[in-house]
């Protein structure tokens, strides 16, 4: 099956007229069986030109339809997701691999953001000041501004795309989304629903592709601005090509977590949310815990409960009943992931806890990697310094919070951090001094809701209005000032 894009409401294939020649495509196939899901296209700058096109025509119309009648489009959209939510969950199971109650709470999550955008006639009132000068008012009104294009990765296939669309599109704006080339089709099902529910046509276009359509959207005249999310070093190619061509443009980029047990700390909780955040999506998940400090004398019990709760995963394909992980997206990454274990072992770090030979029989072709676990991690080793994006724990020592929080420093990233304990001091301090964006206290993954800010800091974030929330009404509009005299 070849993967249409989807332009002005219509299925389009790419590469039809306007010199762009037959698409190139590429296989989507399901992680866990290998089995083929559809072929998606690349398609090439023409396409992304019409598809900015379509945008930019639907605007003024879009523009005109009054808030509170543009929001129930997405009040239809949510019913019609909730209605299909089993359908959805399985068809993100099968194209990305995490279990389907994974799928089925990524559902949940994007669900949530369109309720948020739901609030857009709140959101988008401005203020009034009477008499700033004698007989004269001022007011500021939030306009939209025209097409967005929207970049997402393959490990929330739906609901990082629902983390911009339904609040730009609400705000009174039109956009493209290129999503992940790896896993595009549960989205394809969400934009037929959009559809149905009233989404009327070139309001949401969709462009598959790779680094040359995101460089088309980039470089096109007509788009007003960008949000991505993916990788760090791709985030920030986007942030400063978007930029140069004068556009508005949030880059979400890639983590490496840290999470810090005190002595104090329930430890079996702990141990729980350090499961989680490690292992949950095979590890694939920019809030994923990667480096676990032990303060004191909370590093053994600690070690022995995570080698405990990882020993006990059980790979699979997450459409089956007892699977507690999936596989990876790819035999690419596995091989990626596989690079950083051998790396680690190389470079002096202790492996205890050894994915690298996991297999599920009645699968040979999925992409399994087994739960990992690397003692005596330190900030320079590749294990201690980048994004594995797989199903490895970094153990790490610390002898005090502030040690434990100045090893954090040490990496370039600064998405999410984590701290257990049970003093109110202690979780204080480690709130006044973390200084990174999204602090956890006795949390594991912190996911902040729709409507607060989601997004990092430092080497994790690249630009300065943050996902979902207040900061995303700010991003899709502009504030008008209007000064009268009468
Ligand atoms: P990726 O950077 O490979 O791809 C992201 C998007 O950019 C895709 O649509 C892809 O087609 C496009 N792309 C890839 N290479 C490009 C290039 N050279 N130029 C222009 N566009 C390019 O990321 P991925 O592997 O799909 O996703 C995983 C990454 O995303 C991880 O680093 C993860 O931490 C990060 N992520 C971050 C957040 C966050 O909130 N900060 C959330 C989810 C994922």
């Amino acid at each position: 099956m070849k993967i249409p894009n989807y332009i002005a409401g219509s299925w389009v294939q790419p590469g039809g007229g306007g010199g762009g020649g037959a698409a190139d495509y590429l296989p989507v196939t399901d992680p866990a069986t290998g089995e083929p899901l559809g072929q998606v296209p690349l398609s090439a700058r023409d396409d992304v030109g019409r598809a900015v096109e379509a945008g930019l025509r639907a605007f003024p119309a879009w523009r005109e339809v009054p808030t509170v009648e543009r929001i129930q489009v997405l009040f239809r959209l949510k019913a019609l997701l909730e209605r299909h939510q089993d359908e959805l969950a399985i068809m993100m199971t099968r194209e990305h691999g995490k279990l389907r109650e994974e799928s089925a709470g990524e559902l949940k999550r994007g669900i949530e953001s369109i309720t948020q955008a739901c609030a857009m006639p709140t959101l988008l009132m401005g203020e009034t000041l009477e008499n700033v000068a004698s007989g004269i008012d001022c007011e500021t009104l939030r306009q939209p501004l025209g097409v967005f294009a929207v970049i997402t990765p393959y490990n929330f296939p739906v609901m990082i795309p629902l983390w911009f669309w339904p609040f730009a599109v609400a705000a009174g704006n039109t956009v493209v989304l290129k999503p992940s080339e790896r896993d595009p089709l549960t989205h394809q099902r969400v934009v037929e629903l959009a559809a149905q529910a009233g989404l009327p046509a070139g309001v949401l276009n969709v462009i598959h592709g790779d680094q040359r359509a995101v460089e088309a959207l980039l470089e096109h005249p007509d788009v007003v601005g960008v949000s991505f999310v993916g990788s760090s070093a791709v985030a920030r190619q986007v942030y400063a090509r978007a930029a140069a061509f004068g556009k508005r443009v949030q880059a979400l980029g890639g983590a490496k977590n840290h999470m810090i047990v005190l002595p104090d700390a329930d430890l079996e909780a702990a141990a729980r949310a350090v499961i989680s955040s490690v292992y949950g999506s095979t590890g694939q998940r920019c809030l994923a815990g990667s480096i676990i400090v032990g303060v004191g004398e909370a590093y053994r019990p600690i070690r022995e409960r995570i080698l405990d709760g990882a020993g006990a995963l059980t790979l699979g394909s997450g459409l089956e009943p007892n699977v507690t992980m999936g596989p990876v997206i790819s035999a690419a990454h596995r091989d990626r992931v596989t690079g950083f274990v051998t790396a680690g072992e190389r470079e002096g770090a202790r492996l205890v806890l050894d994915g690298r030979k996991a297999s599920v029989p009645r699968f040979p072709k999925g992409h399994w990697f087994g739960p990992t676990v690397f003692e005596d991690v330190t900030p320079d080793m590749a294990v201690g310094r980048e994004e594995i994006f797989g199903p490895v724990a970094g153990l790490a020592r610390a002898a005090s919070l502030e040690e434990a929080v100045a090893l954090a420093h040490r990496n370039r990233y600064g998405n999410a951090i984590s701290l257990f304990t049970s003093s109110g001091a202690a979780a204080r301090e480690f709130r006044y001094r973390a200084g990174i964006s999204m602090i956890g206290v006795n949390i594991g993954v912190v996911a902040p809701m729709a409507f607060f800010p989601f997004g990092g800091s430092r080497g994790s974030f690249y630009g300065d209005l943050k996902a979902q929330g207040k900061d995303a009404v700010e991003f899709y509009t502009d504030k008008r000032v209007v000064i009268s005299k009468w």
